[in-house]
């Protein structure tokens, strides 16, 4: 069955007598506090990725992690970056005569401000019995109210990089006292169109700044790049069996033309909404159009691109989040990392433009070993490119079943 998504593996774990895996919460090092506010999300046992990273975070050494999508990645980096600046808290040694207890020790930054919004959501939520405090930092919204904030004394600060670079820039937002610094999807955050800020935020870090980077993807050239800024890593990947995914399956909706595309997804439209449904398109354009249609036709959507207003944009990702609206028409700004756990099934109404993008695109369903569905709409010319994918990843894409909405 064509379960199984593989990771292209681009990168040599650390020996396996160096990664310790750590098997249960309450023996990684953790900070009592966080505990307790692991107790209330209910999680029982930490993932593979979670066993390998989290008390190596908390040691204080680089680390690279890469692990598939819905596996608990960004969970590890909210457990290490509360935990250690619980730690920093505690200790007087963080405190110098030039610094206070109330300047940031954590920096964590992501590619978007939905990712950012989610991440610190999970660092609030595990922070809520300790005495850290952790702010949002991200464009779209009033950057004075982010330096009232930091002013007040925030020690875990999850942003984005334009707004953080600004408040560093006005210096409201004092580095002297950070000490770990986390990228969160590593390489779109190394990217072309980041690479410059994340080096220009680097730049004002302390000289020993534990850098933790974060992603399901690592591609090659990105992993070169880390030795400029990271001192002997330690890297963990996890490997294929011990993933969570078995549960995905991916298939294929010949559709020969584009014309088609849309009479296709209405048929498809009660399946879509059995749990949530995500429906990527490859431009802005194309969502607001798809969404217009779909709209015509009587069939109930919402939609999320870049272009929208930040108020409207959170609005959307509530309602999604709280299962209010099921299903949503976006582009690849979606298409990393965002969790919502009852996404069962994502539509490639166009295939994405790169590789990479697929697995995070398809990694939005069967989050954390849910059951998951893909399906790829494919016009003739487009064949190549899905056979392309599926050999990159050596995975099988089948043609979809009739009874794809017993599958989701
Ligand atoms: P990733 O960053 O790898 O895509 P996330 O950290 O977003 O994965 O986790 C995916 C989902 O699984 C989230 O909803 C998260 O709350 C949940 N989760 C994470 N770790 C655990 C765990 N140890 N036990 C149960 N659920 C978990």
């Amino acid at each position: 069955m064509a379960g199984v998504v593989m990771e292209r593996v681009e990168f040599e774990s650390s020996p396996e007598e160096d990664v310790a895996v750590v098997r249960a919460f309450g023996e990684m090092g953790l900070c009592e506090g966080v505990q307790r506010g692991l107790f209330a999300y209910g999680w029982e046992k930490p993932s593979a990725v979670q066993q390998r990273f989290v008390a190596a975070a908390l040691k204080g050494r680089d680390l690279i992690a890469q692990a598939q999508s819905g596996t608990g990645k960004s969970s590890a980096l909210a457990l290490a970056a509360v935990s250690r600046a619980c730690r920093c808290l505690t200790t007087t040694a963080a405190i110098t005569a030039t610094s206070t207890s109330r300047d940031p020790t954590v920096l964590a930054l992501c590619p978007t401000r939905e990712l950012a919004a989610q991440l610190h959501r999970a660092c609030l939520a595990l922070s809520e019995h300790t005495e850290v405090r952790c702010l949002c930092a991200t464009g779209g919204s009033p950057l004075m109210d982010d330096v009232r904030k930091l002013d007040y004394g925030h020690q875990v600060v999850v942003g984005t990089p334009g707004r953080v670079i600004d408040l560093i820039r006005r210096n409201a937002f004092r580095t002297r006292s950070v000490t770990t610094f986390m990228l969160d999807e590593a390489d779109e955050m190394l990217n072309q169109g980041f690479k410059e800020q994340i080096y220009d935020v680097y730049r004002y870090l302390p000289p020993a700044t534990q850098v933790i980077i974060m992603s399901a993807t690592l591609p090659h050239d990105i992993l070169e790049m880390t030795g400029k800024f990271m001192t002997d890593p330690l890297r963990i990947l996890v490997k294929r069996d011990e993933l969570t995914l078995e549960d995905l399956k991916q298939f294929f909706v010949a559709v020969e033309r584009e014309e088609w595309k849309f009479d296709t997804l209405c048929d498809l439209y009660d399946t879509l909404t059995i749990t949530q449904a995500v429906i990527f398109c490859n431009t802005k354009r194309k969502v607001d159009w798809l969404t217009e249609k779909m709209r015509e036709a009587n069939f109930t959507v919402n939609s999320m691109h870049g272009d929208m207003p930040q108020k409207e944009r959170d609005t959307i990702m509530r309602e999604f989040r709280s299962g209010q609206s099921r299903v949503l028409i976006t582009t690849d700004l979606w298409a990393r990392g965002i969790d919502v756990q009852q996404v069962s099934l994502v539509i490639n109404y166009d295939l994405p433009n790169n590789r990479e993008l697929y697995i995070h695109r398809i990694g939005r369903s069967g989050r954390f070993g849910r059951k998951g569905v893909a399906i790829n709409f494919v016009k003739s010319d487009d064949i190549r490119i899905l056979r392309d994918i599926e050999q990159y990843y050596s995975t099988q894409i089948d043609e979809m079943p009739m009874n794809v909405a017993d599958l989701v």
